[in-house]
């Protein structure tokens, strides 16, 4: 059996649910849905002004929100029958919404309202596939999608629910089911992160053992560069898990980060294809490597960097254990590194707790701080055997400022700090010299 992840744009109109009802019908399988794009943004706004206690903010973009679902179930429908049905499910939606507005708004509140905008979604698709006559059921993710004690989500459970609710729809042929929304351990309402139903497909994916998950989304796959920011960008056609899981990691939105893992540990075939043109042949992610290519840049904005020096570091055992030890004390988790004899360089991509962590590794020697700065990421096969793909690399960025290089704590990758207003620069050149054949 297949996954089928549509995103957010894919269902974002009537059109695009008719196109993918379309889709759906040629490959049956587990169809997970994102909510309708703008939905989730609206919710988090909607939330905001809960949590402000601000009930008329709130109340108007509800309202804005629902007229555009009133639209939606409008155009999505031909039979009046299905229109009502879909109208009434709206009401019953918005009014749950609504009655969040009247009382104490915490963190449970919030994932309950978040979680709105799958419920919406796949309802409306499992409405718009029964009106063309085709047989399909929700799967209800928060039935079997969980996440452990750790926030992590518990493949044991996950597999075991799941499939059972598979076996006691035997022969639907198409399974529809939420993206992003799970329930916790202690049994509450909550999410896989901003962007989560990647996961949720290659969750599902790994518990299934599924032939494939596909990623369908509104472009033809991994370009060789975000395309947000470059131009003349290409698809890739071939990716490692490794490549890919670096590439979403360090910036290319099309991939959530967390997606690769599942596929990857249980060989998964992931392929990134684009619901705009269902022909284009989009990318597929394996276990296979392309010997000696360099595939694509990526590019991971608001990294704080931080510099230690200190002449303790000199033959000093348990220095790199002590400065570690202060960043876990606060959990913030660190990017890139890089040492020498006197100190250390290291990046941190969430600076809340940065003047804690300054003050504390000042015990160790002098500290400076570099906020504003972007990891620009290149990934491919660069074992430390192949020649040259550093020299390219340093080759087209000679004229951009390099605060940190990273290379040799995996195969795939080399990454660069570079200051924020040199972004747009690096990322053209790096897409000139390294896949348009500039040679200077
Ligand atoms: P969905 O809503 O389907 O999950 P996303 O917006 O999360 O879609 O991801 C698709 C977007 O990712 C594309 O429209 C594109 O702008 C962006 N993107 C960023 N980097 C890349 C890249 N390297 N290759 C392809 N798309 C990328
Ligand atoms: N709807 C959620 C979001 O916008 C999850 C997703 O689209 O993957 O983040
Ligand atoms: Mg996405």
């Amino acid at each position: 059996m297949k996954v089928l992840k549509f995103g957010g744009t894919s269902v974002g109109s009537a059109q695009r649910m008719k196109d993918v009802a379309d889709l759906i019908r040629k490959t049956p399988g587990i169809v997970v849905l994102s909510a309708m794009s703008g939905t989730t943004n609206s919710l988090v706004e909607i939330s905001e002004y809960l949590y402000r206690k601000n009930p008329d903010g709130a109340n108007e973009i509800i309202n804005k929100l629902a007229i555009k679902y009133y639209e939606h179930a409008e155009q999505l429908f031909t039979a009046s029958e299905y229109r009502q049905r879909a109208k009434e499910l709206v009401t019953r939606h918005f009014d749950y919404i609504r009655t969040f507005t009247k009382d104490l708004f915490t963190l449970f509140e919030e994932r309950v309202v978040l979680a709105q905008g799958e419920l919406l979604s796949t309802a409306m698709m499992n409405l718009c596939l029964n009106e063309q006559g085709v047989g399909s059921v929700i799967l209800p993710a928060l039935d079997y999608m969980r996440t452990n004690k750790n926030a992590e989500p518990d493949p044991v459970y996950i597999r075991e629910k799941l499939n059972k609710l598979l076996e006691e729809h035997k022969n639907a042929g198409i399974y529809i089911t939420q993206g992003y929304i799970c329930r916790n351990a202690y049994g509450e309402i909550d999410n896989l992160q901003r962007g989560g139903s990647d996961y949720t497909a290659s969750l599902i994916g790994a518990a299934i053992h599924a032939e494939e998950v596909q990623i369908w989304t509104d472009i033809d796959g991994m370009h060789n560069n975000d395309p947000r920011f470059v131009a003349n960008t290409s698809p890739v056609r071939r990716l490692h898990f490794e490549e890919a899981a670096e590439l979403a990691y360090f910036g290319a939105k099309i991939l959530h980060p967390t997606c690769i893992l599942p596929a990857k540990l249980n060989n998964i075939p992931v392929r990134l294809l684009n619901t705009l043109q269902p022909e284009a042949q989009g990318t597929l992610i394996s276990n296979a490597t392309e010997k000696g290519r360099i595939k694509a840049v990526a590019a991971k904005d608001n990294i704080t960097a931080i510099k230690i020096k200190s002449g303790r570091m000199l033959l000093a055992t348990g220095f790199l254990r002590k400065v570690f030890e202060i960043f876990e004390n606060y959990q913030t988790p660190i990017d890139m590194v890089t040492t020498s004899e006197v100190g250390l360089s290291c990046t941190i991509d969430n600076s809340r707790r940065l003047d804690e962590i300054v003050d504390e590794l000042k015990k160790f020697g002098t500290v400076s701080v570099d906020a504003g700065m972007v990891i620009i990421c290149v990934v491919g096969d660069m074992k430390w055997e192949n020649v040259g793909f550093e020299a390219s690399i340093v080759n087209a960025l000679k004229d951009i400022p390099l605060r940190m290089i990273s290379y040799g704590g995996s195969n795939y990758n080399v990454s660069l700090l570079v200051r924020s207003a040199d972004k747009q620069r690096a990322l053209e050149s790096l897409s000139e010299y390294l896949f348009n054949n500039r040679k200077d």
